[in-house]
């Protein structure tokens, strides 16, 4: 006699996940790609339980409102700002991140733009490359050892980009939006003095409506003209306008960035800069954060469905 197995959980995948990630969940669900047409277009969407987004696509009110069975969103990435969290709640979703398991990677991606930057690691690697070398030397550069750095926003990240740059034997500032006691770094009570103070301010706050533009023109023209801004928080966080207005005019002297706004399109004028380190969102990206961040996402869901606590939620669903 043949037992009819309960129907497998239907998933929506918003945004890819690599095959080592795939393959697991296959085996679980019924994993669903999400049309080019929009969720509109979706023959199943009245079966889809959980949806699976990342930072950068996340899901809007439209999304989760044309999902009638949604009950999770599990974000494949630790900024849940493109996540919708009132529809969210108004719908009774539970939403769902990837904390602490990249936040060792996105640390040390600030302080590999902030190396490339004052080395000019970059520079150094095309003049070799160019044949320039036994002809001249390459201009000197400037270095991190004894600088004075900025963290805005000393969230987890925010604290393992203090902790790295301390090995440096540089003096750490920060400025956050509420009070962190157990810090034994200096607080600033504004973004601008923390600004005027540093030579190098890290932008590791979170991303979202409140803190679009927070790192204003008068913010970065605090920083002075031997300044560096590092962002590897999201695009959003900086007025960008005013970012390549003053590196145009060396009212700072440099930039190194791994979020952008409208990426992976962005800002032209960017590439004509030759006081910028660009790179392509790459903070978490590492093969073992990411296998760290995919098992999380799949922890979330297996949780979800045997209706165990979820490892890391961001919202909770009320049952
Ligand atoms: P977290 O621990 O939650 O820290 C968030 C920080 O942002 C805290 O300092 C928090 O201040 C501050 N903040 C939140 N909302 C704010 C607001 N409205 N106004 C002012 N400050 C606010 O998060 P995390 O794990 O450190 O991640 C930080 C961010 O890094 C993420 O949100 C994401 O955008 C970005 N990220 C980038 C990459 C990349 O690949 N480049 C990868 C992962 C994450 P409080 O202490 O007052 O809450």
């Amino acid at each position: 006699m043949s037992v009819a197995l309960p129907p497998r959980p239907k998933v929506l995948m918003v945004s890819s996940m690599p095959e080592w990630d795939l393959a697991p969940m296959r085996a679980a669900y019924d994993l669903v790609e999400l049309p080019a047409g929009g969720p509109g277009t979706l023959a199943t969407a009245t079966d889809i339980t959980a949806l699976v987004t990342s930072g950068g696509r996340g899901a809007n009110a439209a999304l989760i409102d044309a999902l009638p069975a949604l009950e999770l969103i599990a974000v494949y990435g630790v900024g849940y700002d493109k996540v919708d969290l009132q529809a969210a709640s108004r719908r009774n979703v539970a939403v769902t991140n990837t904390p602490d398991v990249l936040t060792a990677d996105v640390a040390e991606m600030a302080l590999a733009l902030t190396l490339s930057l004052t080395r000019r690691i970059v520079d150094g690697d095309a003049f070799v490359r160019s044949g320039a070398w036994p002809g001249k030397a390459m201009p000197l550069t400037g270095s991190v050892s004894g600088s004075k750095v900025g963290i805005v926003g000393l969230g987890r990240i925010g604290e393992a980009i203090g902790r790295r740059f301390a090995s440096f034997e540089t003096e750490i500032g920060y400025w956050n939006r509420s009070p962190k006691p157990s810090s034994s770094w200096r607080a600033f009570p504004t973004l601008a003095s923390l600004a005027a103070w540093a030579d190098i301010l890290v932008v590791a706050v979170a991303g979202g409506s409140d803190t679009l533009g927070l790192v204003d023109a008068p913010t970065i023209a605090a920083l002075g003209r031997e300044g560096l801004l590092i962002n590897i928080s999201r695009g959003t966080t900086i007025d960008e306008a005013a970012l390549i207005t003053a590196l145009e005019s060396g009212s700072i002297a440099g930039a190194g960035l791994d979020v952008f706004l409208g990426e992976p399109t962005i800002d032209p004028r960017f590439f004509r800069l030759g006081n910028v380190v660009l790179s392509p969102h790459q903070g978490s990206a590492t093969i073992a954060t990411r296998k760290a961040m995919g098992a999380l996402v799949r922890s979330n869901l297996a949780a979800h469905f045997s209706g165990e606590a979820l490892p890391s939620a961001i919202l909770q669903r009320h049952r």
